[in-house]
């Protein structure tokens, strides 16, 4: 009884707020309120046929893909962008795992939990995930791994060198800045399995087509990425 009187104050001073558009949540909802749950820009991709899927279309002869899918289409100044946001500079580790859990759900009710042996995040390096306190694409690959109900693992790729920022080179420079910087930890990993590598956001591409190339070099079956959110 205290308990929940505590609670009920707490709660008023200070009220949980949902992740993208910082609303007080109300009874029955959790992190995400109503609202954004029904508004934010998803994409479906996961709906489309592989060709005409305009995500898959960025890989092609580039990277081959068996599914190229994004939770959300990334809007500047929008609810997408603060929950980005919220996911790597502001601590909340939880966003990428409840998003995760949402999204891998949906997938996983569409039928594509048969097409992935396991699932992969994009590495931090480790000067960066130490500053950070953990990798963002980690708390999606947790999230979807739940949703999906399939493993995930980590470590299983490795950053080998610090990448500088990436928001001031053109395609070609990123891509010679990432090409280089992942390896497979462990072969035994990944050979034969079929491998969805995911990551918060895809902007050019660059950095999920170095890892797909890394897992398929290293003798995974198949390769498919997943995001947060795409520009
Ligand atoms: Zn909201």
């Amino acid at each position: 009884m205290l308990r929940l009187l505590w609670n009920d104050f707490v709660g008023l001073i200070f009220p949980r707020l949902c992740l993208a558009c910082r609303e007080p949540l109300v009874t029955g909802e959790t992190h995400l309120c109503t609202g954004c749950r029904a508004e934010l820009p998803y994409t479906d991709f996961h709906l489309l046929p592989p060709d005409r899927n305009p995500l898959g279309r960025r890989f092609w002869g580039k990277l081959p893909v068996r599914h190229a899918l994004s939770y959300l289409r990334f809007v500047r100044h929008g609810r997408v962008q603060h929950l980005l946001h919220e996911l790597k500079y502001q601590g909340q580790r939880d966003v990428g795992t409840v998003l995760g859990q949402l999204y891998g759900a949906e997938l996983r009710a569409a039928g594509l939990a048969a097409d992935f042996d396991l699932i992969v995040p994009v590495p931090l390096h480790p000067r960066k995930l130490a500053k950070r306190g953990y990798n963002q694409a980690a708390a999606f690959a947790a999230g979807l791994a739940e949703g999906l109900q399939l493993p995930w693992h980590a470590t299983a790729l490795r950053r080998t060198a610090n990448t500088k920022t990436q928001t001031k080179k053109n395609r070609a420079q990123r891509w010679e800045n990432v090409a280089t910087v992942f390896e497979v930890e462990n072969l035994t990993d990944i050979i034969g399995r079929r491998v969805l590598v995911v990551d918060d956001v895809l902007t050019t591409g660059a950095t999920l087509e170095a890892c797909g190339a890394v897992l398929l070099a290293a003798g995974a079956a198949e390769v498919s990425i997943a995001t947060i959110a795409c520009a």
